[in-house]
C-alpha cells in the first residue's frame, strides 16, 4: 500500500471548526440558527474571509453571496480552472453544528496542507462556501450552487418571500446583493475544474458498518407530489353509507397501496408527509383531502415509474370511494450521478490512509448534486452519530471529522498533481 502524501494540522482544523461552530450557536435545546441571509450566516461568511486570507488565499464573493478563496501554486497558470473544495455555511433553523460548516472548515484545513505541498501541484484550487443550500426561509434551497451552475429558476426566486412577508430581494439587498444580478454568478462556472464536497452522512449507515468514510455514488432525485382527492362534504351520521364520497378514505387507501409498492422496490423511498383534510371535523364526511408525498430515487426512470404508480393507485382508490383525483408534481430535483473517476480517487485516497470505505447513495440533496450536472463533482461522507441531522443532537466525533479532512486533502492532492 502506498503512503499518503499530505499532512493535516489537526489542531488548526479543530480550532477553526470551533470558531465557526460558535457563530449562530444557541443552547443545546434551541440548536443552531444560521439560516441564509441572517446576520449569523453573513457573519460566517466574514469568518470565512478572515480565515482564508490568513492562509494567503485570494477571497471574493459572487452575486449570489457565495464566498470563494483561490490559490494558484507557484509556476502554475492563473487561467487554469480550479478544483473547488467546500460546502455550505447556512443551516436549517434549530439545526446542528456539522451540516455544511464541517465541510467548509475541513476544506480550509485541506487548503493549509495543500499549500505546504504547493510545489507539487499542477493546478489551482478554490475553497467554496455556498449560501442558502438548505432554503427553509424562502423556499430557495441550493440557491448558491444553482446560481453558479446557471440552473436558477429566476421566476421562482423573484417572488420568493418568507413567512413574515419579507422578500428574498429585500433580504439580499440588506447585505448589499442585487437579486436581479443572480444570473451573473454563472460567469464563474467556467473557472471550476469541478467540485469536491465533504459532508456528514446524515444517516446511520456508516456508523452501523463501523466505517470511517464513504464515496458517494449518486445524489438522489426528489419529486414532491400533491395528490388532491375531491369527494362530497356531508353529514357523518345521516348520509347513507353507500353514498358517502369520503376523500380521506381514498387518501388513506392510497397511502397503504403506494407504501407497499415502495417497500417492495429497491432504490426508492417515499414519505406521505403532509395531509390537509377539509373541513377536518369529526362529524363531517370530508369532501376534500390533499396528500403530499416526498419521493426519492437516484434513478430517474424509477422516479417516473413511481409517480405513474402513485397516480394509478390514487385513481383506483378514488374510483372505489366516488372521489375525483388529480396529481401534481410541485418540486422536481433531477438525480445526479457523481463523477466516477473521482469516486475512485476518493476510494484510493481512503485506502492510502488505511481507512475502510464504502460507496453510498446520498438520499439528501446537496450542492454537489447541482454542480454535478454541469461539471465533475464528487462527495465524501463521514459517520453521523445515531444518524441524526437537522437537529441540535447532530454529532460527529473529532476523530471522524479528522479522518474526513485527511481523505478530502488526499483526494484533492491526487487530482491536483495529476498530469494535465
Ligand atoms: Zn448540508
Amino acid at each position: 500500500m502506498s503512503q499518503s502524501s499530505i499532512r493535516i494540522d489537526s489542531t488548526y482544523f479543530l480550532t477553526i471548526f470551533r470558531q465557526l461552530a460558535a457563530i449562530g450557536q444557541g443552547s443545546s435545546q434551541t440548536g443552531y440558527m444560521r439560516v441564509a441571509w441572517s446576520e449569523a450566516e453573513r457573519e460566517a461568511h466574514r469568518w470565512f474571509r478572515q480565515t482564508a486570507e490568513a492562509l494567503g488565499l485570494t477571497v471574493f464573493q459572487d452575486q449570489a453571496g457565495n464566498s470563494f478563496a483561490d490559490f494558484v501554486p507557484p509556476g502554475v497558470s492563473d487561467t487554469l480552472p480550479r478544483l473547488a473544495l467546500g460546502s455550505h455555511l447556512d443551516s436549517v433553523p434549530h439545526g446542528g453544528t456539522f451540516d455544511g460548516g464541517y465541510g467548509v472548515a475541513a476544506a480550509l484545513a485541506a487548503a493549509k496542507a495543500l499549500i505546504v505541498e504547493s510545489r507539487a501541484l499542477r493546478r489551482p484550487f478554490r475553497i467554496a462556501a455556498f449560501t442558502d443550500e438548505e432554503g427553509p426561509r424562502f423556499g430557495t434551497g441550493l440557491l448558491g450552487s444553482k446560481a453558479v451552475a446557471g440552473l436558477l429558476d429566476m421566476d421562482h426566486v423573484r417572488v420568493a418571500q418568507d413567512r413574515d412577508g419579507v422578500a428574498l430581494r429585500e433580504a439580499m439587498a440588506h447585505y448589499g446583493f442585487d437579486l436581479d444580478a443572480l444570473p451573473q454568478a454563472e460567469r464563474l462556472k467556467e473557472s471550476f475544474l469541478g467540485y469536491l464536497e465533504l459532508h456528514i452522512e446524515q444517516g446511520p449507515r456508516l456508523e452501523r458498518q463501523g466505517l470511517g468514510v464513504a464515496a458517494v455514488t449518486d445524489i438522489t432525485g426528489i419529486r414532491q407530489v400533491a395528490v388532491r382527492f375531491t369527494g362530497k362534504t356531508n353529514h357523518a351520521g345521516t348520509t347513507p353509507k353507500e353514498e358517502r364520497q369520503n376523500a380521506l378514505r381514498a387518501a388513506a387507501e392510497t397511502i397503504m397501496q403506494f407504501s407497499a409498492y415502495v417497500d417492495g422496490t429497491d432504490q426508492l423511498t417515499a414519505n406521505p408527509g403532509r395531509i390537509d383534510v377539509h373541513p377536518n371535523a369529526t362529524n363531517v364526511v370530508p369532501g376534500f383531502c390533499r396528500l403530499d408525498w416526498d419521493i426519492r430515487s437516484p434513478d430517474a426512470t424509477r422516479l417516473d415509474e413511481a409517480v405513474e404508480a402513485l397516480s394509478n393507485m390514487a385513481e383506483r382508490a378514488g374510483a372505489s370511494f366516488g372521489v375525483a383525483v388529480s396529481v401534481e408534481t410541485f418540486h422536481d430535483v433531477v438525480p445526479c450521478p457523481m463523477h466516477e473517476p473521482w469516486v475512485e480517487s476518493i476510494e484510493r485516497a481512503a485506502s492510502r490512509l488505511n481507512l475502510a470505505s464504502t460507496r453510498l447513495v446520498s438520499w439528501a440533496g446537496h450542492d454537489a448534486g447541482v454542480l454535478g450536472r454541469v461539471m465533475p463533482a464528487a462527495m465524501i461522507f463521514i459517520p453521523s452519530q445515531n444518524g441524526i441531522s437537522h437537529a441540535p443532537e447532530e454529532f460527529s466525533s473529532d476523530q471522524a471529522m479528522l479522518d474526513g479532512v485527511r481523505v478530502l486533502a488526499e483526494t484533492a492532492y491526487g487530482l491536483l498533481t495529476e498530469e494535465a
